[in-house]
């Protein structure tokens, strides 16, 4: 064991950047703690300007030659990467349970199974993109997806590799360089992944891990100018900020940001398979982008509803996230847990009442709680808590729903539960929301656009739209005519 290994659940993880190649220390660190228990995972190099520099340079410098590789060729190496990812799926799965408190289960047998999944997809999805050619008075467009450059990929706690791959993959198809820094409080698999995409023959430079806080090390990046594309998924302050600084050199952005998506039912859904997505949004104890945190029932069933709502809610088992029998683990962070608890205390001041929850237990955990007597201005219903935290509103009829569905300045999902496929599909075509989901919650398909609407982000990816962002498309028209005869 050397000073920059640290063994997290008997896995061992370089604890420095990942810069061209190399392992890069950085003379301060910062503690990575584990949400589970308290203790510290390891010593990370807390990156600077410096590091941030260091890194786009490299990214720079791999470019040409990483851009210039066949389509096939980066497509193998992409599937290498997920082969190599399938093989460590036990190891990434224990280290990012203990570094974010997820479920070690949904880690094992969701999570990094689809983390090598991106792999695949963006590499197959490579392989068949083209747009036809078309004519234009006797002249032919030709449409090409061109490299664009190094892109700098920021990334959020909550689902670090999964969330991270989503760009990282699309990104290296595209025949970009990339410089991935990953949350300060789940470090870790951003730094195996480094290790795997070596091993499988990823050249130098190409992937670029940089760790540290976000004012330290991401500010400089995303502020750099020879940086081609932002992606970005995390708070819209933080997005804010970028966007910011991304202007000055008008750097193209892809923002995925938070969320407070209702969950309609109606008088005709079946009422179980509502309770069912209800509680179903209390996974990764509450801490998803896309979970519908505002429910909204329709008077007539609400009784019966909160009624199955409670007793279904109340069998979950809080507890260490790596026992096979646990449905809700901690929050990330002190932090975290503050915030969320100061909100449902001011919305009880404000006169909500706790359902169920209401208030945190021993260590990170936090009840999981459902509000309801909130008002649709109040801060509980139109802002993101990003912990175990549902409101339950009722509404009279269709229009009601909607009109309460659409009123927070987010836009990211909607869950609508009913019985009634022309009702569905009029509340649907009504709904503000990067997806709709209809009697279903939280089935993705990578080749589907994914984003939010108003703040809950800028732009879409997925399948054709990751490479529309982070390529330079180009058009290409020629003549018929013009051609000399080299007979
Ligand atoms: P955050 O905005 O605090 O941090 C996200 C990342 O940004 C971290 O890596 C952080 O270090 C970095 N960062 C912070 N300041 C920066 C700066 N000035 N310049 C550059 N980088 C900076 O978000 P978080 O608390 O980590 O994540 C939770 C948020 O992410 C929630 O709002 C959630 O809804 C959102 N989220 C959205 C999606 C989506 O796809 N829409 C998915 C997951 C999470």
């Amino acid at each position: 064991m050397t000073e920059h290994i640290t063994t997290v659940a008997g896995v061992a993880v370089d604890t420095r950047h990942w810069i061209g190649g190399e392992r890069v220390a950085s003379v301060e660190t910062f503690t990575d703690v584990s949400p589970i228990d308290g203790s510290t995972l390891g010593e990370i190099s807390r990156g600077t300007a410096t590091e941030a520099a260091a890194s786009v340079a490299a990214a720079r410098a791999a470019f040409p030659t990483w851009a210039a590789t066949s389509r096939a060729e980066r497509a193998r190496i992409l599937h290498a990467i997920a082969d190599g990812v399938e093989k460590r799926i036990e190891d990434l799965a224990n280290v990012e349970t203990l570094d974010n408190g997820a479920l070690l289960r949904s880690h094992r047998r969701g999570v990094m199974p689809r983390v090598a999944h991106n792999f695949r997809f963006f590499a197959d999805w490579l392989l068949k993109l083209e747009h036809e050619d078309f004519d234009t008075r006797g002249h032919t467009n030709h449409v090409s997806w061109d490299p664009a450059g190094p892109c700098v990929l920021i990334t959020p706690w909550n689902a670090p590799l999964m969330l991270a791959t989503w760009k990282v993959a699309p990104a290296l198809a595209a025949g970009n360089t990339v410089i991935l820094k990953p949350a300060e409080w789940s470090p870790l698999t951003a730094s195996l992944l480094a290790d795997i995409a070596a091993e499988a023959g990823l050249p130098a430079g190409v992937l670029n891990v940089v760790q540290g806080y976000g004012d330290e090390v991401g500010n400089p990046l995303v502020s750099h100018p020879d940086v081609r594309r932002i992606s970005f998924t995390g708070s819209v302050p933080t997005a804010q900020h970028i966007a910011r600084a991304a202007a000055a050199n008008l750097t193209p952005l892809s923002l995925e940001l938070g969320g407070k998506s209702p969950l309609l039912v109606f008088a005709d859904a079946d009422l179980d398979l509502a309770v069912d997505l209800a509680v179903e949004q209390y996974d990764n104890a509450g801490q998803v982008c896309l979970a519908a945190t505002r429910i909204l029932v329709e008077e007539t069933v609400s009784d019966e509803f909160t009624r199955r709502f409670v007793e279904k809610a109340s069998r979950l088992r809080q507890g260490d996230p790596r026992d096979e029998g646990t449905d809700l683990g901690p929050t990330i962070h002190p932090r975290q847990l503050e915030k969320i608890d100061g909100f449902v205390r001011r919305a009880l001041d404000d006169g909500a009442r706790a359902v169920i929850g209401g208030k945190p237990k021993d260590g990170l955990y936090y009840e999981p709680t459902l509000l309801t007597d909130v008002a649709q201005d109040s801060e509980i219903v139109q802002e993101e808590v990003f912990g175990p935290v549902l409101t339950l509103q009722t509404f009279g009829d269709e229009d009601e729903a909607v009109r309460r569905a659409n009123d927070t300045r987010f836009g990211l999902a909607a869950t609508l539960v009913t019985g009634d496929h022309e009702r569905a599909e009029r509340v649907t075509a009504r709904l503000v929301a990067g997806t709709v989901w209809v009697n279903c919650f939280f089935v993705r398909d990578l080749q589907a656009p994914f984003g939010g609407s108003r703040h809950s982000g800028v732009g879409r990816e997925g399948g054709t739209w990751s490479f529309d962002f982070y390529c330079d498309v180009k058009n290409t028209v020629t003549a018929p005519n013009g051609w000399q005869d080299h007979g």
